[in-house]
């Protein structure tokens, strides 16, 4: 068949996901949602791709991938050549399948969307990707030559690992410390297994293992070594520390037993899926089993831990959150799938008290509506005078976002610039600290974001520091140390 009869199919077939396991199965187990695509059904469904002139689902996704030359190749079958595509411009591109809020960025912007819906392009990234890997097409990184020069990376997240590929491939010799046992950041005990198996990371890890990264595992910077002392051993150092500091709640009855931080109860669960021994999850504090569940955020951290406790065998699970699900910030195939597998959405409605004498027992909650937009553009919700009401919780879950940790404290490192907002402070330009030869990247710049985000932000940095250090005059840190 000519390429042009293999594309533009969008007309003739109608968009298709790979099978979705039915929602009383899929809530049985914590495994993917989705089967693999088959390989007939890939090639059709990136066929659909009109091979735009100007591509906006490449203008759209964070790293620019070439996605109608993937999608090209894929249809004509030519899988292995679409994956080297893929992996050029994207360091995890089975994992940012799997992950990406699609129907925010690259499908969201497909320009076939109106009346025949966007190309599949998360999901043919994913099965490309996952087919270099069974096929033995994804092989070690190897340096063309060895650079007397290291790098120190803090923090082994997407952001951090994506800088630690893009130097490795340089020649640089690259260390990863990370306060964690395992390597992977949120993407490991974060994001829950539903939506990103543990093996698709692991197998990763082991790639940047088999390449020549080192990891140092279980060492805090700040607390175990000194920032100055990261920088005393290497030429440059990267911070990709992510946020973890969970937005408090301030309400009457706060402090009761059984209202628990979303990372906790997310971490936990992670860890039993690892098969790690967790003794509040085994003691019953973060364990939803036999529980009238309550989560508090609109987010897609608040989606997850929706998501988990039905599959824990919660009695009942309620999501309740201050605007309308127009307005929210998570995934809306994120809420559809969680209303699927049994998840009560209670809108417009704000968290007033925590009801219980020890433990919670109930969240008393007012009616919003939504006022006129602040300066950022969104409406403001506003209470409805006399509207409380009260749902049954055994079990609540604060998930209302994550601040920096005060890393120039942490550090003992007054002279790093933060915003206001605690976010570390770059030149955009070169992604360089107020610290000469310390680079930042991910959450930590940008605040909560996106894998698909701190995977940019790797890369551009890990270009910024090889173009520093590639100068022959480079002002490396250990030289002027
Ligand atoms: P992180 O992934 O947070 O990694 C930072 C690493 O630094 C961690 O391993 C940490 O242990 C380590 N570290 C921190 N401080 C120190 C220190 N002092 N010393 C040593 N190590 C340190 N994004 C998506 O794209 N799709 C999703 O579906 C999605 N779901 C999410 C669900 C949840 C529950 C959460 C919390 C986030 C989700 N995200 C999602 C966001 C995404 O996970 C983050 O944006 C991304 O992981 C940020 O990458 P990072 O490398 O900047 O930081
Ligand atoms: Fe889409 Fe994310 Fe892949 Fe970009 S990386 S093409 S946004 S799924
Ligand atoms: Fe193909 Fe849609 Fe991208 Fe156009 S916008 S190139 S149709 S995937």
């Amino acid at each position: 068949m000519a390429t042009s009869q293999r594309m533009l199919r969008f007309v003739s077939v109608d968009k298709q996901m790979p099978d979705k396991r039915k929602a009383a199965s899929r809530i049985a187990d914590f495994q993917e949602i989705y089967a693999e695509f088959e390989t007939a059904r890939a090639t059709e469904q990136a066929g659909r791709c009109s091979q735009c002139g100007v591509p906006f689902c490449q203008v759209h996704c964070p790293l620019h991938n070439n996605i109608p030359d993937w999608l090209m190749l894929t249809a004509q079958g030519r899988v292995e050549e679409a994956y080297e595509v893929a992996a050029s411009t994207n360091t995890f591109p089975e994992i940012c399948g799997r992950i990406c809020p699609q129907d925010r960025l690259c499908e969201g912007n497909c320009v076939i969307e109106k009346g025949f819906e966007s190309v599949t392009i998360g999901t043919v990234e994913k099965y490309v990707t996952d087919q270099a890997f069974q096929n033995g097409w994804v092989k070690p990184i190897k340096p063309p030559r060895e650079l007397k020069k290291s790098i120190g990376i803090i923090g082994a997240g997407p952001g951090g690992l994506a800088a630690a590929a893009q130097l490795r491939r340089k020649g640089y010799r690259v260390h990863v410390d990370d306060r964690h046992d395992r390597v992977g950041g949120l993407m490991i005990y974060g994001i829950p297994n539903f939506k990103l198996e543990k093996p698709v990371v692991e197998r990763r890890t082991r790639w940047l293992i088999e390449g020549g990264i080192e990891f140092t595992l279980d060492v805090e910077i700040g607390r175990d070594i000194t920032l100055a002392e990261l920088r005393r051993r290497h030429d440059a150092v990267l911070i990709a520390t992510g946020v973890y500091k969970a937005r408090d709640i301030q309400a009457p009855g706060v402090g009761l037993g059984g209202i628990v931080p979303a990372l906790d109860y997310l971490i936990a669960s992670n860890r039993v899926g690892l098969g790690d021994k967790v003794a509040a999850y085994d003691d019953g504090t973060l364990d939803a089993a036999a529980k009238h569940v309550v989560v508090i955020g609109g987010g897609d951290t608040a989606m997850d831990c929706v998501r988990t406790a039905v599959r824990q065998g919660a009695k009942s699970v309620k999501c309740l959150y201050r605007r309308d699900r127009q307005n929210m910030p998570g995934s809306q195939r994120e809420v559809f799938h969680a209303e699927e597998e049994g998840v009560e959405f209670v809108w417009l409605a704000q968290p007033e008290a925590f009801l219980g004498d020890s433990r919670v027992k109930g969240v008393r909650a007012q009616r919003v509506h939504l006022g006129m937009p602040d300066a950022t553009g969104r409406q403001v919700p506003q209470v409805i005078g006399d509207s409380h009401f009260t749902v049954e919780a055994d079990l609540a879950i604060t998930a209302l976002g994550f601040d920096p940790e005060d890393l120039p404290v942490l550090f003992g490192e007054p002279k790093l610039d933060v915003t206001k907002w605690g976010t570390v402070k770059i030149n955009h330009r070169t992604m360089e600290t107020s610290l000469p030869g310390v680079y930042a990247a991910g959450d930590i710049v940008r605040g909560a974001s996106l894998v698909v985000w701190a995977i940019r932000d790797g890369r551009d940095a890990a270009a910024s520091i090889h173009r520093t250090l590639s100068q022959p005059q480079s002002a490396s840190l250990k030289l002027a140390s």
